[in-house]
């Protein structure tokens, strides 16, 4: 089974699309399953339709984000920046109901096989960010699964520990080259993030996903072009803050 693993698409509908048309490619592989890790809706300008196309997709699983879950809970925006909270406000004014069920439907959690699903780490799931590797070597040392897929930072990056030594290591994506999980034949335990489709923060604009080949045990990072003027228009159109407009064109 192949796994479209998309993550953080924060209401950017172009970006969605050019990672959906991107992941459909036949050099690339199609897949059969799509993993979102949270954070459909805030930042941008597309949020009913963006949650219209990821509940569209096949055999979706798709977690509850910190964004997602403050557009259902107005103490929670509390919590955010001004500019976050501008936006929040403004996703709360237009989000339709068919939006709101399917955001309030979303779980914190999720475990499937050797996999664990959250948007933030497995004991926060909507709120802890894992940013370095301290973190990482806690919620690595806990973890039910090997693996861990996590979003929220919007930084593609792997967190990883090997027996017997034990000690957390990162590693940065790899693009061209998929990367053999080895859980079984070396005992090791990951926590990947395969950053942000909607709003990247590593200093690249291109839409960040990635594909996960079960079978054959393999993580592939991706990154695609997408019409980021076209998102900036929309946003500006809406009078969505400068900064979060500003943002998009140098992925931070
Ligand atoms: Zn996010």
């Amino acid at each position: 089974m192949r796994v479209l693993i998309i993550s953080d698409i924060h209401a950017n509908l172009a970006a969605l699309e050019a990672v959906l048309a991107a992941s459909d490619l036949a050099e690339n592989g199609h897949y059969d399953a799509v993993w979102c890790l949270g954070d459909l809706v805030g930042y941008g300008p597309n949020p009913n339709e963006c949650v219209e196309r990821v509940r569209s997709l096949p055999n979706l699983v798709c977690l509850m984000g910190n964004h997602d879950k403050a557009v259902l809970d107005e103490t929670s925006i509390e919590v955010f920046n001004a500019d976050a909270r501008a936006a929040l406000y403004w996703t709360r004014s237009v989000a339709t109901s068919e939006t709101i069920a399917f955001l309030r439907a979303l779980p914190e959690i999720a475990q499937l096989g050797e996999f664990t699903l959250v948007h933030g780490s497995p004991r926060q799931p909507v709120w802890e960010y894992i940013l370095d590797r301290s973190v990482a070597q806690e919620v690595l040392t806990m973890g039910e699964t090997p693996y861990c897929l996590v979003g929220h930072t919007h930084v593609p990056i792997i967190y990883g520990m090997t027996a017997p030594e034990n000690l957390c290591a990162v590693e940065m994506p790899d693009y061209m080259h998929p990367r053999k999980l080895q859980a079984k034949s070396r005992g090791e335990r990951l926590i990947i993030n395969p950053g942000s489709v909607g709003q990247p923060r590593d200093n690249n604009a291109n839409a960040a996903y990635a594909m996960l080949d079960i079978e054959a045990q393999e993580w592939e990072f991706c990154r695609v072009f997408y019409n980021v003027e076209l998102t900036q228009n929309r946003m500006r159109a809406i009078g969505l803050p400068n900064r979060l407009i500003a943002r998009l064109a140098y992925g931070w």
